[in-house]
């Protein structure tokens, strides 16, 4: 018996499975989702600076949440100023914050991203305030100081005029907000020499410190969820790959998530910047590049060990070629020239993410394991990404998804390993089983096949011995006739046997017109000495048989074997009835016996290779049970079917249908 392993086909009852998960995971998706919502603290719109002024007169911090301090701010560029510095009638330019500065143009001429500056907004606040206010700064990417009220609040690297002054970081911190009167003058100076982004590309947040605090800490839960489950999904699947080399994609995807979790621990609020000093924040900022040009051709090779029919090769070079490129810059460029390279990036990114969409489709067409999964989760993380960027311009105001629409993928990508795994180690079970039950059929019909031989040939050595010191001419001729026939049912097993062998590997028929009713009638003759001996007549009526192209000596074979079974299992006295019909199309030969008959539950079994039914009434009977397994081979070779019906003590009637053409 031979069992393919279909690795790539989706079973019937895996495809229901799949949309159980989907619609479970949605669900999950949904309830995720919901719960990640920011909708502003109160709902109450909040007031945006103008000409430099933001009034929060009427903002209650304590009931409306801190605030982002959006709007236009007053921008003295190629200027580093002091508070005291600042004159009330000196001329500004107003900028919008949140938004980087590289096309804002001064004297009609667009500034470009290097540079420096310095912002200021005053900011009027109400009479009564919570205890201790403070500022929210998130990631500035290049050097700046902050002065509140005239007094330096913080410092991130050095400001200054030139590139050797200037540094790249982008730590976040909350910083305490002195106040003495109920408004505040923010002056923030900055230079940029090292990053393609110059200015305020987020925003800044004014709040009860409390609150940030807390803010901080809500963000730092998900974030710190996120990495780790990415590096536990990074270990674990390292790990399964490790113990079992012969799949690549536990490899990849491991890799991918512990890429991830470090890629994490740098973007969003970048903890990894504020536990190492600013001296080595560069060498940080080049690990956060590479991350990001080194998951895009591992996760191409994921997919490869996924889809490896959608994915061709040369697909995965190119993506490796190309992503080896863009990482070159990052490692021996500075940074001004590395960050230019990533817009470009996420470009090659989105045409990978969209070709990705075609291809898995293609996979679903093909009914590959996993590949609806695999697309939903996909389109989910893409969902999640567009709506970000929306989001942060403004067109939509639906909450930042990307990190929970990234959970999820990497949930359902884990998921989709872990299902071929159980699916793998489930046929492996299922055909353990089959190997030990097929060595068991072996070594019965191993034991059966030898005390089969054994039974002629002692006859054969016996007789031979009394044919050699016999004398009398009429008894060596019994004895000579009883060599025969046994010599005759070993030349029949062997014939079997290697039947059998011709039969696994491959069997050329050679077809010519063939009697039906011929073969009946010959197989007759040659098993009608056995039904003398046990008085079993036959009753036939083949007249009508007619002719079909096959191969005669194997139909024969297929035949024989049944009208022998039909007198063997018979008992003494017994009938064997044959009929065929023939309406031109298909010709039905009918053998019917009166003998012991087969259990319903050993029918479906007979037609297997080397079974026999093992019960009181067949024990005596000799065979090796491959008769009826070659007969049905033969049968279905000539493009018929063989079928049985039985009563056990009443006797069996095989069908056999050939087609005529
Ligand atoms: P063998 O006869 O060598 O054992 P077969 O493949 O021809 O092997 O048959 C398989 C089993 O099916 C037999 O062991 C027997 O128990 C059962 N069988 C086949 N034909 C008949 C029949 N006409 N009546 C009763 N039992 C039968």
């Amino acid at each position: 018996m031979t069992t393919k392993i279909k690795t790539n086909k989706i079973p019937e009852h895996s495809v229901t499975s799949a949309v159980k998960t989907l619609c479970v995971f949605f669900m999950f998706c949904a309830v995720i989702f919901s719960c990640a919502k920011q909708p502003d603290a109160s709902g109450k719109t909040p007031p945006r600076a103008v000409n430099g002024v933001i009034d929060l007169r009427d903002w209650d911090f304590e009931k409306d949440g801190p605030v982002k301090l959006d709007g236009e701010w007053e921008f003295y560029w190629k200027e580093l100023l002091q508070s005291v510095d600042i004159k009330e009638n000196q001329a500004y330019e107003n900028i919008t914050v949140p938004g980087i500065w590289n096309d804002f143009s001064v004297n009609g001429q667009k500034i470009g991203s290097t540079g420096y500056a310095t912002y200021r907004l005053k900011i009027l606040l109400a009479d009564s305030l919570p205890d201790q206010m403070g500022l929210r700064i998130q990631s500035i990417r290049s050097a700046y100081e902050l002065e509140i009220n005239g007094k330096l609040i913080c410092q991130n690297g050095k400001v200054g005029t030139d590139s050797s002054s200037s540094m790249l970081s982008k730590a976040f911190r909350n910083v305490n907000l002195p106040l003495n009167s109920n408004s505040a003058e923010l002056v923030l100076r900055q230079s940029n020499y090292q990053s393609r982004e110059g200015g305020l590309r987020d925003p800044l947040l004014i709040g009860s410190l409390r609150q940030l605090k807390q803010l901080e800490m809500k963000q730092a839960s998900i974030e710190w969820s996120l990495i780790g489950i990415l590096g536990i999904m990074g270990i674990y699947h390292l790990g399964l790959y490790f113990i079992r080399r012969k799949h690549t994609s536990p490899l990849w995807f491991g890799l991918f998530s512990i890429i991830l979790a470090l890629r994490s621990a740098l973007t969003s609020s970048a903890f990894l910047y504020n536990v190492f000093p600013a001296d080595i924040h560069w060498l940080l900022y080049k690990i956060e590049y590479l991350t990001l040009y080194l998951a895009v051709p591992i996760f191409a090779m994921y997919m490869r060990g996924l889809f490896p029919r959608e994915f061709r090769l040369t697909f995965i070079q190119l993506i490796i070629a190309i992503s080896f490129l863009f990482s070159l810059p990052v490692i021996f460029a500075p940074s001004i020239i590395y960050t230019r390279t990533l817009l470009w990036f996420e470009i090659f990114m989105f045409v990978i993410g969209l070709y990705t969409i075609v291809r898995i489709a293609f996979a679903i067409l093909r009914k590959r394991e996993g590949s609806v999964l695999f697309l939903s989760a996909w389109m989910l993380f893409f969902a999640a990404v567009i709506n970000d960027i929306l989001n942060n311009k403004r067109t939509i105001n639906t909450g930042v998804y990307f990190q929970i629409g990234f959970i999820a993928f990497i949930f359902l990508q884990s998921y989709l390993l872990s299902r071929r795994f159980s699916i793998a180690f489930n046929t492996v079970e299922k055909q353990s089983l089959e190997l030990a039950k097929l060595a068991r059929v072996k070594d019965e019909f191993l034991a059966n096949l030898s005390h089969e031989l054994r039974t002629p040939l002692t006859a054969i050595h016996a007789y031979g011995e009394m044919f050699e010191n016999c004398d009398n001419p009429a008894d060596m001729k019994d004895y000579g006739r009883e060599i025969f026939a046994s010599s005759e049912k070993l030349i029949g097993y062997v014939d079997d046997l290697m039947l059998l062998t011709r039969m696994e590997t491959a069997l050329d028929m050679s077809r010519s017109k063939t009697d039906i009713q011929e073969i009946i009638t010959e197989n007759i003759d040659i098993l009608s000495k056995n039904m003398r001996e046990r008085n079993i007549s036959v009753r036939k009526n083949t007249t009508n048989a007619g002719k079909i192209q096959a191969d005669r000596k194997l139909l024969s074979k297929a035949i024989h074997a049944v009208i022998k079974n039909a007198v063997i299992y018979n008992r003494e006295n017994g009938e064997i009835i044959i009929d065929v019909e023939n309406d031109n199309t298909m010709i039905k030969i009918t053998i019917a016996d009166t003998g012991v008959g087969i259990a319903a539950d050993q029918l479906p079994l007979i037609f297997d290779r080397f079974y026999r039914v093992d019960s009181s009434d067949t024990y005596e009977v000799s065979g090796v049970g491959v008769g009826l397994f070659l007969a049905k081979k033969i049968i279905e070779m000539h493009g018929g079917t063989i079928g049985v019906n039985s009563e056990p003590g009443r006797g069996s009637e095989f069908t056999v249908r050939l087609p005529v053409k």
